[in-house]
């Protein structure tokens, strides 16, 4: 049996990047899997085509994180379709860099209410279903899985991105105290802290030669990292094989977080 065979899984931001990674790798393990996307459904279909290919079952779901109506719908549609839910993993995310003196209000409340109070929304739809339905012990030992991504940036300070480590620092807290509220219900809450993945968001980074040779400087192992190194690390996290794994973040970083600047001085 694979390992999320019979389960559900929804990814949020799973039109591109960790997201999309994210959701072949669950349909990979078993999981039907709902791809929610912001905006346009263009990238969303094509993953949703290649789990299909793959003899899996999807399906694409519109729904800006942010909105409170959104989200309701976005469950709504997730029950109508698979009748319940048991993964969720809080993806999307973006950046609005601006120095700290320039940043405008606008950039830091886009920040904080999709990096932070979407995660907030979708784990709230999430546990209310998870308390609902209980634990069905022939899918999985948990009521149910909530996977928050996270960021490196959480414990790393990371100057002209001031709101986007303050989404994900916040994340951190919102991810440890639903770990401690939701536990009594068999629900289990945990975060995955990417590295340098190459995706959209950070193209500029990896995106020529020169670039990638800078970036490697902050990446003890050498390696940029790739989508399917965080959907590894995701169907992990939501299989009974981490059951006893509650209320942490893993950081899937290459070492980033060893501080590498210490490695030759210090
Ligand atoms: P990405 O830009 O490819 O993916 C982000 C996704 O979120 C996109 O599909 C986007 O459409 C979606 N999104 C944005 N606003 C949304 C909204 N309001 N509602 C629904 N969806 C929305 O970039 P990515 O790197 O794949 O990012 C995915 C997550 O991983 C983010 O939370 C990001 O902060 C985190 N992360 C990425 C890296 C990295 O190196 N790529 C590192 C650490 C953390």
């Amino acid at each position: 049996m694979q390992r999320l065979q019979g389960q559900v899984a929804l990814v949020t931001g799973a039109s591109s990047g960790i997201g999309s990674g994210v959701a072949l790798s669950m349909a990979q393990a078993g999981a039907k899997v709902v791809v929610n996307y912001a905006s346009s459904p263009k990238g969303a279909e094509a993953v949703v085509d290649e789990v299909k290919e793959q003899g899996g079952d999807a399906i694409a779901i519109q729904a800006d994180v942010s909105q409170e109506d959104q989200v309701l719908n976005l469950f709504a549609k997730t029950y109508e379709a698979f009748g319940t839910l048991d993964v969720l993993v809080n993806n999307a995310g973006l950046q609005k860099d601006q120095p700290f003196t320039e940043m405008t209000l606008d950039a830091w409340n886009k920040v904080i209410s999709v990096n932070l109070t979407g995660q907030f929304l979708c784990a709230r739809e999430a546990a209310k279903e998870f308390i609902r339905r209980g634990v069905v012990p022939e899918k999985s030992c948990s009521a149910g899985k909530i996977i928050c991504m996270s960021s490196v940036h959480e414990v790393i300070p990371w100057a002209g991105h001031c709101n986007y480590a303050a989404s994900k620092g916040g994340v951190m807290l919102l991810m440890k105290s639903m770990a401690q509220e939701l536990a009594p219900h068999k629900i289990r809450v945990n975060s995955i802290g990417p590295g340098a993945i190459k995706t959209p968001i950070n193209k500029d980074a990896w995106d020529t030669p020169e670039a990638e040779e800078s970036l490697l400087n902050l990446i003890p192992y050498n390696r940029v990292g790739e989508p399917t190194d965080i959907g590894k690390a995701a169907v992990w996290l939501a299989s009974d094989e981490s059951e006893y794994v509650h209320g942490i973040t893993l950081f899937v970083d290459g070492g980033m977080t060893l501080y590498p600047g210490f490695a030759t001085g210090g």
